[in-house]
């Protein structure tokens, strides 16, 4: 078995390895500190968004040159 760094998944469905745009827009919301993550649906279920917004902000912060995204 392939070891993977970085490996995560969200902690509330369970969701296995987020994506780098998840991942970044999660530090990006909750601070660079987190250490939970949660996929984009748990994530705009949280922030009482809907992913469509979660991923017009990830375009967004694309735009502006963000390393958090891809
Ligand atoms: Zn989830």
């Amino acid at each position: 078995m392939k070891k993977r760094e970085n490996r995560i998944d969200c902690i509330v469905c369970g969701k296995k390895e987020l994506s780098k745009n998840e991942i970044g827009l999660n530090k990006k919301l909750l601070g660079r500190e987190v250490y939970v993550f949660y996929c984009l649906d748990c994530l705009a279920a949280e922030l009482n968004l809907t992913v469509e917004k979660l991923l017009s902000a990830i375009e967004n912060f694309k735009e502006q040159g963000c390393i958090l995204f891809e």
